[in-house]
């Protein structure tokens, strides 16, 4: 592909910063719908993608926008369908208080009979997403997408930005998407500051063979140290991630694979029945990172940019997806009225829309990982309480179903 050095005047409508989930997503949607679209990424193809054991929960909302991109036959095989939700108090028993449990009953019916969610591996995600990508790449397909190359800088112009690339090429551009991760170098080139909060937990995340049917249900364990999860996958196997002191994730990811599974089992069998590894293990730090603007002058932040939460219920993609899916139904509805997608009506609509929901997530979960992880005397009957709150009324238990499966109507039309 040749440099898009482009002509003085050629104005391409959308560059995107970052090929990650969010990103990929994007790109496609966006050619799909007639915009002249650019695609960046620091990735080195020929590099061996680093171990990743994540599993996705895509909830449903997700599920539909990622079908409306071409994937869903590429993950056939390994993905699992995600039935149900259940939070165990590990740390109370005061009230006898039930695991809440909320499942596909608690949604609407859905036309394709899609449960509450799908469990998706992140590196099967990204092959996928790439291959779609791929196919649309080129001059019949309508992207450019530039690979193993970084963003350096921003230029302001009235009329469109211009975007400065580590190769040494200029693009002028009605957009700039940074979907560039949590460390985004768009989000610093507009000096936008960022509210951080280290936990000062790591989570351990493996994946295990269970010996109980897991049934496809998620399932979280609260201790007064953090969550301890397991989520469905494939083969009756299971993704899961025990949050713990930082230091400790690390040094249990150090360990030969018998001393972890002794470990494991000694703590949590009863939780999950027995446990095998099944693959590499990892720690991560547990941080929560939230830009203080998610816009700037024809630029937007997507996904991580704009915000990295604590994975606790495993909406951080999902809030990358809504944000990808506002951002298309707000450049076609600029476009149909003749107005310019790029231009600050356009991207404080994107603010608006997106800034309230990526806080509020963001905070609740951070809430709910205070009020669970302690052993607080105070604290301990309240939550039984909650729980057994949302777990007997009907309507309280719904409306979390349709809240955690992205299934409202109001939002944006990818995800209906
Ligand atoms: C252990 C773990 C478990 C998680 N589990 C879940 C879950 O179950 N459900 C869920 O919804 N979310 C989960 N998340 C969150 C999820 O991983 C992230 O929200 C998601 O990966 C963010 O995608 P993204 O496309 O925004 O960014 P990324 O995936 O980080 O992609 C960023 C891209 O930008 C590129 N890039 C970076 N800098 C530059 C530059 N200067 N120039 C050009 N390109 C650049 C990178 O090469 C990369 O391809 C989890 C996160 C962690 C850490």
């Amino acid at each position: 592909m040749s440099k898009p050095n482009s002509a003085p005047n050629e104005i391409v409508d959308l560059v995107i910063i970052g090929a990650g989930p969010v990103g990929t997503s994007l790109a496609v949607l966006a050619v799909q719908r007639g915009f002249s679209t650019i695609l960046v990424d620091a990735r080195d193809p020929s590099a061996v993608p680093a171990t990743d054991t994540r599993t996705f929960a895509i909830v449903r909302g997700s599920w539909r926008l990622l079908g409306a991109t071409g994937v869903h036959p590429l993950l056939e095989g390994v993905t699992e369908p995600l039935n149900g939700l259940e939070a165990v108090d590990g740390g109370t028993h005061a009230f006898g208080a039930p695991g809440i449990i909320f499942g596909n009953d608690d949604l609407p019916a859905d036309d394709d009979g899609q449960p509450l969610g799908q469990m998706v591996p992140s590196a099967d995600l990204q092959v996928a997403l790439d291959k779609v990508t791929g196919q649309i790449t080129g001059t019949e397909g309508g992207l450019t997408w530039l690979k193993n190359t970084r963003f350096e800088a921003l230029e302001d112009g009235a009329a469109a930005t211009t975007v400065v690339l580590s190769d040494g090429s200029r693009i002028r551009t009605r957009l700039v998407a940074a979907c560039d991760g949590v460390n985004s170098s768009v989000r610093s080139a507009l000096g936008i500051n960022t509210d951080d909060h280290d936990y000062g937990k790591s989570v351990f995340a493996a994946n295990v063979k269970l010996e109980r049917p897991h049934g496809g249900i998620a399932r979280q364990l609260f201790m007064p140290e953090g969550p301890f999860a397991t989520l469905p996958m494939p083969d009756n196997r299971a993704n899961l991630a025990w949050y713990m002191k930082r230091g400790a994730a690390e040094t249990l990811a150090q360990m030969p694979v018998e001393d972890i599974e002794a470990e494991l089992n000694a703590r949590f069998e009863h939780f999950a029945g027995p446990m095998k590894i099944d693959g590499p293990v990892i720690s991560y730090p547990l941080k929560m990172r939230l830009a203080q603007k998610i816009i700037g002058p024809r630029v937007v932040l997507l996904g991580d940019a704009a915000h990295r939460i604590n994975p606790l219920a495993g909406q951080g993609l999902n809030l990358g997806f809504k944000d990808l899916a506002a951002l298309i139904d707000i450049m076609v509805e600029a476009r149909e009225v003749g107005l310019d997608h790029g231009a600050a009506a356009a991207t404080e609509r994107y603010q608006q829309a997106r800034r309230f929901d990526m806080t509020t997530v963001a905070l609740f979960m951070d809430a709910i990982d205070r009020a669970f992880s302690n052993d607080n005397a105070i604290l301990k009957p309240l939550r039984g309480l909650a729980m057994t709150a949302a777990n007997k009324i009907g309507p309280l238990r719904r409306a979390m179903a349709r809240q955690a499966s992205a299934d409202q109507a109001h939002l944006p039309s990818l995800m209906r």
